[in-house]
């Protein structure tokens, strides 16, 4: 596509002008002393690591509503202080490549992480010819980077499955849930279930829920009778399932860990939404059914960074490291309803993308990109609305009744996503490609230049 990568050339050098005016200005009073730090965040070159962070169904409605009711209609999150922010187009295609206006997880994450776009429900293989097309994961460890996928979700749900698997439909999460994908199974010659090659791919660091679907029990090949969990181990992964057990992995080896059964547990609770609204009501900003010992989101970043680093440090190795991180739930809560879960989840959300900005302040070579992968259901309505569907009324922590009205399907369903385009905040060497509008495969190309992959 010349014309937007025209535009954007146009774009960087403003950019680059500008900032240099601003540097020669602010330098003569000290305030600013690194014209070079300056240049690289809108100038390009090349990055030692980068830090994706995915809000999995977090378009606009749903950050304004986590800020609003957090910090303030004039607060602002860590995700909105990034120096550089545009939008992008999240479509998914039809099998003849027309345009599908509304993407699932899997489909727009075969867009960001292989630059094209498929079919609703396929895991980084092309619509039409179900042929796999290689990932940003993929390219990166071939170039020697360290990697990394943190979720809340399952680790074989379909965000972090696009790095690390290929599948023909994202139901076919372990051994057992191969019935959609007949072409993928062992037996048939494929590559096996996500959990399967996601461990086959040897990630570095894969932390988040899913235990249940490494339980089972692999059908054929090398490691038949094993459960997934067990070829972990065979294949050199410290397998862990709590926060004492994350603290306690050396470097060196590959860590799994799976903190939950299934998805792991949101962070608040409160009083779904319902028809005809509900009682005006403060989050709850704990949950009775998380366990303790379950790490957070951000702990669990944390420790990740520590130990794509350590490995790299131990190599010897000038290449840094990919690290994609998924604040899951913030969809899944909007499908459900549920404004408090939805913005814990949001919450927790910011402060991993917190950790990343500070670790990309002291690590100006890291680009660090925060984004969703598609919009959703929830919407900031008028307090005398009456809105079909479902609402709720939030008194926010600065003492303000707030509603937000579910209405993307009938009562009762899960609520729907949107096919709005949404937010992309950047910052570091190459982020100046997220400027201007542009579609969720350019995310592809930003990080694939990033890090030289092609
Ligand atoms: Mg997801
Ligand atoms: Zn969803």
């Amino acid at each position: 596509m010349p014309r937007p990568i025209r535009r954007r050339l146009v774009v960087a050098t403003a950019l680059v002008a500008a900032t240099a005016a601003a540097v020669t200005v602010t330098s003569s009073a000290g305030a600013f002393d690194s014209a070079q730090a300056a240049r690289a965040v809108v100038e390009g070159g090349q990055a030692k690591n980068v830090i994706l962070l995915i809000g999995d169904g977090m378009g606009d409605s749903e950050i304004t509503l986590a800020r609003d009711y957090t910090v303030g209609a004039d607060g602002r999150l860590n995700m909105d202080g990034f120096p550089l922010t545009g939008a992008y187009t999240t479509y998914a295609v039809h099998e003849d490549g027309t345009p599908d206006y509304v993407t699932d997880s899997a489909a727009s994450g075969t867009g960001w992480a292989t630059g094209v776009k498929t079919v609703n429900g396929r895991i980084s293989k092309t619509p039409g010819t179900d042929k796999a097309v290689p990932t940003l994961l993929e390219l990166a460890q071939k170039r020697g980077y360290a990697t990394g996928s943190v979720t809340t979700a399952e680790l074989t749900d379909a965000t972090p499955a696009v790095l690390a698997s290929h599948a023909t439909d994202r139901s076919c999460q372990g051994p057992a849930d191969m019935a959609k994908c007949p072409a993928d199974t062992l037996a048939a010659g494929g590559p096996g279930s996500i959990a399967e090659q996601s461990v086959n791919h040897r990630v570095d660091v894969l932390l988040g829920g899913g235990g249940k679907r490494f339980d089972q029990k692999v059908t054929d090949g090398a490691y038949r009778g094993l459960t997934v969990t067990e070829q972990a181990r065979k294949l050199g992964y410290q397998v862990v399932t709590d926060s004492a057990g994350l603290r306690g992995v050396k470097p060196g080896r590959p860590v799994l860990g799976l903190f939950a059964p299934g998805n792991v547990p949101v962070e608040w609770t409160g009083r779904p939404a319902a028809v005809g609204g509900t009682d005006p009501q403060r989050c709850v900003t704990s949950n009775p059914n998380r366990p303790a010992g379950t790490p957070s989101l951000a702990d669990s970043v944390a420790r990740a960074i520590e130990l794509l680093e350590a490995k790299q440090r131990r190599k010897h190795s000038e290449r840094g490291f990919f690290l994609q991180i998924e604040g899951a739930s913030i969809d899944k809560q909007d499908h459900a309803a549920d404004p408090c879960g939805q913005i814990g989840e949001t919450a927790a959300f910011d402060r991993a993308v917190e950790l990343a900005r500070a670790y990309a302040a002291r690590h100006p070579d890291t680009l660090v990109v925060t984004t969703a992968d598609h919009g959703h259901s929830s919407q900031i309505v008028p307090l005398e609305a009456a809105p079909p569907g479902l609402s709720s009324t939030l008194v926010t922590d600065e003492g303000q009744r707030l509603k937000v009205n579910y209405s993307t399907n009938t009562p009762g369903q899960s609520q729907e996503h949107t096919g709005t385009q949404v937010r992309i905040a950047a910052q570091g060497p190459q982020a100046y490609r997220v400027l201007g509008v542009t579609d969720q495969t350019d995310l592809f190309t930003t990080i694939s230049e990033a890090l030289r992959l092609r």
